[in-house]
């Protein structure tokens, strides 16, 4: 028998990777065929317009169902500072302006936070992770990694602004964590692991 499948509303190879990786962990494993957008039919992405990173993961996965028919996971993620209120929350990948850099983003970042004692440098990396089916069905699942922030970029690991995260319980950035270490405490993969078994019971036979 075939296997069911499932679109991850992603380019992302990694992010593909992540959640067949945790799907095949589970006890039993979880038999399913996941697939990305590279691997359907092209359409136009609509743009992350929503205001909370569930909105934009479930902006994500019910465009997917629509043009493809297929169930869908979608995940939407950034960076919430405690002392900006939240932000740069939602526009976390273009809050330097639309196009630039990772890089870009950090260092505007830090600037902004030059007058903010250390104490106040409390952070999260927050994830939503939603299941869409064709009927109608949704499902979402919001998880968060804690931290702080730092004032220089250290470490060469991960992207965006793991270079001036440390998470809670740690004295490195997640840039310097091994993608083993960080898949274990990150928020995304809290996130996908808390969706697994919704995903095994809404798809599997
Ligand atoms: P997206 O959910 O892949 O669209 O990510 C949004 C943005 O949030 C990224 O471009 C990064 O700037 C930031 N971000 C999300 N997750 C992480 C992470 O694990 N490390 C560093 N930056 C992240």
């Amino acid at each position: 028998m075939t296997a069911p499948r499932v679109l991850l509303a992603t380019r992302n190879s990694h992010k593909l990777g992540e959640l067949q990786r945790i799907l095949d962990a589970m006890t039993p494993p979880v038999a399913l065929d996941v697939v990305g957008l590279a691997d359907v039919a092209p359409f136009d992405e609509v743009p992350e317009s929503g205001a909370t990173f569930v909105d934009n993961a479930f902006i994500k996965a019910r465009e997917a169902v629509a043009r493809t028919g297929l169930p869908a996971i979608a995940d939407d993620s950034g960076i919430a500072v405690d002392a900006l209120n939240g932000m740069p929350g939602v526009l976390s990948a273009r809050w330097a302006g639309s196009g630039r850099s990772d890089e870009a983003n950090l260092q505007l970042l830090l600037e902004q936070l030059a007058d903010t004692p250390d104490e106040r440098l409390g952070a999260g990396f927050v994830c939503a992770a939603v299941l869409v089916l064709p009927d109608g069905t949704e499902h979402a699942i919001e998880r968060q990694m804690r931290g702080h922030l730092v004032r220089a970029p250290r470490g060469a690991n991960g992207f965006g602004y793991d270079p001036i995260f440390v998470p809670d319980g740690y004295d490195r950035t997640s840039a310097e964590l091994s993608p083993h270490e960080k898949d274990a405490i990150s928020h995304r993969g809290q996130a996908l692991r808390a969706l697994a078994p919704i995903i095994a019971a809404s798809l599997t036979p």
